[in-house]
C-alpha cells in the first residue's frame, strides 16, 4: 500500500529478521519484538500490551516456533486497530467537519484533501477559515479552495473564529450547502487560551445546528511520533475528538504511531496523508492497514 511503504520496509523486515530461521520462541525473542515495536514509534504502553498479548496466544495455542508468531501478530494487530468507524453526517441540511490540530501538521493541506474528496463525490462543500490568527492562515486557505474548487468563507485576521464558524452555517443554511469544513488556530504555544477558543467555536457550532459538529478531526503528523501522541491527549480532553488524520505517512518508516494512537488514546484513525497534492489522502482502513504490513 501506499504511504506504508517505508514503515513496511523498516518494521516489517525487522520483525521478519527476528522470526525467520529455525528460532524457537524464548525471552529474547519477546524482547527484540518489543524492541522493534517501540523503535517504531508504536509507543512504550502499546508496545508492551502487543508482546504480553502475543505471550498469552502462544500459551494458549500452545506454539514453540519463532515463525508461528508472524500471523499472531498479524492477527494482535488488526485486533487492536478495530473496525473501520465510518464518518457522521447530518441527516438533513449541512453537516460540520471541525478540523484541529497544531500549526504544521498539515491541517490546511489535509482540509484542501478532504474539501476535493467530498466534492468529488457530489457534495456540496464550503471552507471556514476559522484559523484568524495567521493572516497567512486564511491565505493558505483560499488558495486549496481555490484548488479544490469551492467557496471560502472568511473574515479579516483577528476576527472571532466563532463568528466565522456562524457566518459559515448561514452560509450554508441558505444555499444548500452539505458540507462545511472549518478550520482553527493551531498554536500551541498558547494552549489555555488556544482550547477556550475550540470550546466557543463548538459551542457556536452546537447552538447553531443541533448535533454538529458531525466530526471533530485532529490532524496529526505520523513523523513526529510520540509528540503526535502527546497531542492527541491535549487535543481530545479540550475537543471531543472524534477521528484522526494522520498525515505524512509517505515520509516516516515509523507508520507504528497508528497502532500506539489506537492502543493509547482510543480515537480511530480515518484517514491517512501520503504526499502534498489534492489527491494524496486515503480512508483508513484498519484491516487493510494490518495486511499491508505483512503482505
Ligand atoms: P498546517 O500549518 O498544519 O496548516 O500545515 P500545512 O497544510 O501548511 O502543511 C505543512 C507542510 O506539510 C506543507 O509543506 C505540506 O505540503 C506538507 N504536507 C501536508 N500533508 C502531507 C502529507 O501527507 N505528506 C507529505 N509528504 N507532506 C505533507
Amino acid at each position: 500500500k501506499e504511504g506504508l511503504t517505508k514503515t513496511r520496509d523498516q518494521f516489517v523486515t525487522k520483525v521478519e529478521e527476528i522470526l525467520t530461521g529455525r528460532r524457537k520462541i524464548d525471552e529474547d525473542l519477546y524482547e527484540e519484538l518489543e524492541e522493534v515495536l517501540i523503535r517504531s514509534d508504536v509507543g512504550v504502553t502499546t508496545s508492551l500490551e502487543l508482546v504480553q498479548r502475543l505471550r498469552q496466544e502462544v500459551k494458549k495455542r500452545k506454539l514453540s516456533e519463532a515463525q508461528e508468531l508472524r500471523e499472531v501478530l498479524k492477527e494482535e494487530i488488526a485486533d487492536l486497530l478495530g473496525e473501520e468507524v465510518p464518518l457522521q453526517f447530518a441527516e438533513s441540511g449541512p453537516s460540520v467537519l471541525l478540523v484541529v490540530g497544531v500549526n504544521g501538521v498539515g491541517k490546511t493541506t489535509t482540509i484542501g484533501k478532504l474539501a476535493h474528496y467530498f466534492q468529488d463525490e457530489g457534495k456540496k462543500v464550503i471552507l471556514a477559515a476559522g484559523d484568524t490568527f495567521r493572516a497567512a492562515a486564511i491565505d493558505q486557505l483560499e488558495i486549496w479552495g481555490q484548488r479544490a474548487g469551492v467557496e471560502v468563507i472568511k473574515q479579516r485576521e483577528g476576527a472571532d473564529p466563532a463568528a466565522v464558524a456562524f457566518d459559515a452555517i448561514h452560509y450554508a443554511k441558505t444555499r444548500s450547502v452539505d458540507l462545511i469544513i472549518m478550520d482553527t488556530a493551531g498554536r500551541l504555544h498558547n494552549k489555555v487560551n488556544l482550547m477556550e477558543e475550540l470550546k466557543k467555536v463548538k459551542r457556536v457550532i452546537e447552538r447553531e445546528i443541533p448535533g454538529a459538529p458531525h466530526e471533530v478531526l485532529l490532524v496529526l503528523d505520523a513523523t513526529t511520533g510520540q509528540n503526535a501522541l502527546q497531542q492527541a491527549k491535549i487535543f481530545q480532553e479540550a475537543a471531543g475528538v472524534t477521528g484522526i488524520v494522520l498525515t505524512k505517512l509517505d515520509g516516516t518508516a515509523k507508520g507504528g504511531v497508528v497502532l500506539g494512537i489506537q492502543g493509547e488514546v482510543k480515537i480511530p484513525v480515518k484517514w491517512v496523508g501520503v504526499g502534498e497534492g489534492m489527491e494524496d489522502l486515503r480512508p483508513f482502513v484498519p484491516q487493510d492497514f494490518a495486511n499491508a504490513l505483512f503482505s
